[in-house]
């Protein structure tokens, strides 16, 4: 087992991925920027190192320095964990190149999966249902004409490198469609520095569902369940729950094992995510993720397992401490993301935190890096907090999440903890039915006063 682990992140999954490496025995090297030396990840960790300068250009993301910090810490591992490096396959390389256990797939699986068109074509040859669309990257406005006709409007022109919901663009109809697709290959090249786009049929009302996946690397894979993460704004997810209001047993392990299937036959190793939308009982591919997710541990209440332990074992060559018939998920657990934000308008609200009350109780669990004190930077994403709960039901646990919203206090800057309680209360999402659309038709109405 490893005796040092680097943890290239900040925030609440710096955190995660302390205390596991911490019950481990395992100790741990913080990286930060000098607009974290304050930070609990920093305080928390046996070693810090500072690697830049605010900007993650020049700190999260500057690998010569990430590298220099743990060859200097002599850190035998690095967990990326999500975001910044975490998906960048020459990083992955870099880091092996100097003999550090990269916590994560291989680099292989990693760029595969990365380039959206790749990561489709390779979902396809392993028997995954694909979203409707174009074979591949088109390249002119012809080409995307003759897609979006064979499939019928609406379409959606996507970048191959897209991520993080950005990249995408909806054509409605054939007059929209060659500006549509001009301006999505600019926005392509500006946003990825890669103008590769793609075409999709435009899915009306879906859900989004993915499903939680590990592998050994060797050919031995199994599935944890599926996240129901369909509700979105702007393509992120704002609220992650499982089990999915909308699945049963048959199809969830009708599409479980069909996964962990493709996991074992790719040779995957570690976590992934695969990503669905399903509409009308189908399932379509739409993506990838080759990491920790945010919301893992809406799955680690389910099936009782640490998924971060599960990768570092899984990194230093041990196999999978379950079989797929010792995966049990148990009861229902809901993810509400809180972040620094106006909770009408989204405009971020960093600064200050003058006081900070977790909630507590049974079955809830707070995965954060906040305290009271803290200044949240103005630098990085907003997110400050992820409340989770468990409970034996969908309804026990819809009243928890209230219960333990309440009890929530973030006080100095403004969060999303009021439009976390307005959902508790939408007659739709108590009766589980919603679709990706569903949020923003919501927010699009006026916000009940209170
Ligand atoms: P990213 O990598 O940016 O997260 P995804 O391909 O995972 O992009 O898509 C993000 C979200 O965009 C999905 O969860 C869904 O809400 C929406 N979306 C993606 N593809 C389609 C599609 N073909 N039809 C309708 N909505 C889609």
């Amino acid at each position: 087992m490893f005796r040092k682990i680097l943890i290239a992140n900040r925030g609440e999954i710096a955190l995660r991925i302390l205390r596991a490496a911490r019950e481990m025995g395992i100790k741990t090297v913080a990286v930060h920027s000098t607009a974290d030396a304050t930070a609990k990840h920093v305080r928390l960790a046996d070693e810090a190192i500072c690697i830049g300068p605010p900007p993650a250009s020049d700190s999260y993301l500057n690998i010569p320095n990430i590298i220099a910090a743990a060859e200097i810490a002599q850190a035998d591992a690095i967990h990326p964990g999500y975001g910044f490096l975490s998906e960048n396959a020459r990083f992955a390389e870099i880091v092996e190149e100097h003999r550090i256990t990269w916590i994560g797939p291989s680099p292989d699986h990693i760029r595969t999966m990365g380039d959206k068109v790749e990561a489709k074509r390779t979902a396809g040859a392993l028997g995954l249902p694909l979203v409707p669309g174009s074979d591949g990257a088109v390249e002119t406005v012809d080409e995307a004409r003759a897609v979006a006709e064979k499939f019928g409007y609406p379409v959606l022109v996507k970048a191959a490198a897209g991520g993080g919901g950005r990249g995408m663009k909806v054509v409605e109809n054939a007059a929209m469609l060659e500006g549509a697709f001009r301006q999505a290959r600019q926005e392509a090249k500006a946003a990825f520095g890669h103008d590769a786009v793609y075409i999709e049929k435009y899915l009306s009302n879906p859900r989004h569902i993915e499903f939680q996946v590990f592998g050994d690397g060797k050919g031995a894979a199994i599935h944890l369940g599926e996240r129901d993460c369909s509700l979105q704004r702007r393509h992120q997810k704002v609220l992650e729950e499982a089990t999915s209001p909308a699945l049963g047993e048959v199809d969830r392990n009708r599409m479980g094992l069909i996964c962990a299937k493709a996991m074992a036959d790719m040779k995957y190793r570690g976590a992934g995510t695969i990503e669905f939308l399903w509409e009308d009982g189908e399932f379509y591919f739409i993506e990838m993720n080759t990491r920790l997710q945010v919301e893992h541990p809406v799955t680690e209440l389910l099936t009782g397992m640490d998924l971060v332990k599960e990768q570092i074992r899984v990194a230093a060559g041990m196999p999978l401490s379950k079989t797929q018939a010792d995966v049990h998920l148990k009861g229902h657990a809901i993810e509400a993301r809180i972040n620094a934000e106006d909770p009408q308008t989204f405009a971020p609200s960093p600064g200050l935190v003058n006081e900070f009350h977790a909630a507590g109780g049974p079955g809830v669990r707070i995965d954060s890096a906040l305290y009271s004190g803290y200044r949240v930077p103005p630098t990085y994403d907003s997110l400050i907090a992820k409340l989770i709960v468990h409970a034996d039901t969908r309804e026990e646990a819809i009243a928890r999440m209230k219960r333990a919203l309440e009890e929530m206090v973030v006080s100095g800057i403004k969060t999303t903890i009021p439009l976390h309680q307005r959902l508790m209360d939408e007659p739709d999402f108590i009766s589980g039915d919603y679709s990706i659309k569903w949020l923003e038709a919501l927010l699009a109405k006026k916000a009940p006063q209170v």
